[in-house]
């Protein structure tokens, strides 16, 4: 250990990103990027936004919030902007979920949320899913500061509808909760219409995966504006210019680019439905995927076994090796292209041995 560290270094377990190797020719379906480029118009948008930065961008980042506002049908001062989705809900676990009484979340969920709460001193309790890999609205009827999960669910891809979430809002009205919307666009039903009646009520989104703009680094949270104001003091208490220039042109562009955005999702979503019959086909079963990424277990091999076997023939899923993830894979719904070579490496794998 070094001696120059902090208490708060040394203490940390840190979040471990999906691998981003250099290996020429690698089918890379591990990270739950979007197999198609972002729209045209907004790489334009960007190209022409490097000509100005000599300059620092706007901390209010005031056109982005305008167009995310009027895109989601809120105002703008309902509007919350971050380098990405990961850093919106970073200060959110300061300046809303930490609390008294315990955050809560589900057991099995984005691996990152616990790694905020160690960060920031937030106490959490886990809530199992039940025995399906399902979020139960009922199992959080106990003692809860705050309440975060993500709606598609991941990695596990099940959607609750909307009205399982205005169900768990009425139940707990007196505290904050969090959906993290990562993956909503791809077939699930979005919270958002509820933040007009449920003024604690958080709803996080991000560019990186139905937009394709991963690399750029923009996400952002809709809700109450006493909520915003919150994630305000404290993103001007640890970076007031958290968006580049390049990254609110990029964004705004984006958005205004509906036509692409639709087709595009349509197209995943589709793309999705057809790896799903394929991994059914080879014996996979198959959780009903709502996101763009499917999770799926094979019942005669481990999910360390495939996963390292597919490594092995240049194809990178995600596993996750805790003990009730174990069997399974994270698998991104690449192109058609990718999807044949996944299903040609699995059936190579599934008939040795
Ligand atoms: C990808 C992902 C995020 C983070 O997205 P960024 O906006 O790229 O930081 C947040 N939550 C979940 C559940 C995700 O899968």
């Amino acid at each position: 250990m070094n001696p120059f560290w902090s208490q708060t270094a040394r203490e940390l377990s840190p979040y471990v990103p999906g691998e981003q190797p250099r290996i020429a020719d690698l089918v890379k379906l591990n990270t739950n990027e979007s197999p198609f480029g972002p729209s045209p118009r907004a790489v334009e948008a960007m190209q022409a936004a490097a000509g100005s930065l000599r300059l620092y961008p706007d901390p209010e980042a005031t056109e982005l919030r305008a167009a995310l506002a009027a895109h989601h049908g809120v105002k703008p001062e309902q509007v919350f902007v971050g380098n990405g989705s990961d850093e919106v809900i970073a200060h959110a676990f300061v300046a809303l979920l930490k609390q008294a009484k315990p955050l809560l979340f589900p057991d099995v969920t984005y691996s990152f949320y616990p790694v905020w709460a160690q960060l920031f001193g937030v106490a959490y309790e886990t809530v199992p899913l039940d025995d399906d890999l399902r979020q139960r609205v009922e199992d959080y009827r106990r003692e809860a500061g705050a309440i975060v999960f993500a709606n598609p669910n991941a990695p596990t891809g099940i959607a609750l509808p909307r009205a399982e979430i205005a169900r768990l809002l009425e139940e707990h009205r007196d505290i904050p909760v969090l959906v993290d919307e990562a993956y909503v666009d791809f077939g699930g039903e979005s919270a958002v219409p509820l933040i007009a009646r449920h003024p604690n009520l958080l709803v996080v989104q991000t560019m990186s995966k139905s937009r394709a703009l991963a690399g750029l680094r923009v996400g952002y949270a809709l809700g109450d504006a006493g909520l915003v104001e919150a994630l305000t003091r404290v993103k001007d208490s640890f970076n007031s210019y958290p968006l580049g220039r390049i990254a609110q042109a990029g964004a705004t562009a984006s958005l205004r680019d509906d036509a692409y955005f639709r087709e595009t999702c349509a197209r995943v979503v589709a793309g999705r439905e057809a790896m799903a019959r394929e991994l059914a086909k080879l014996g996979f079963v198959v959780l009903p995927s709502a996101t763009n990424f499917v999770f799926a277990r094979h019942p005669a091999r481990g999910g360390a076994e495939l996963a390292s076997a597919l490594r092995d023939r240049a194809v990178l899923v995600r596993h996750f090796n805790k003990p009730r993830t174990a069997p399974w894979l994270r698998i991104t719904v690449g192109t058609a292209d990718d999807t044949t070579r996944l299903v040609a490496a699995l059936a190579d794998i599934l008939k040795t041995r």
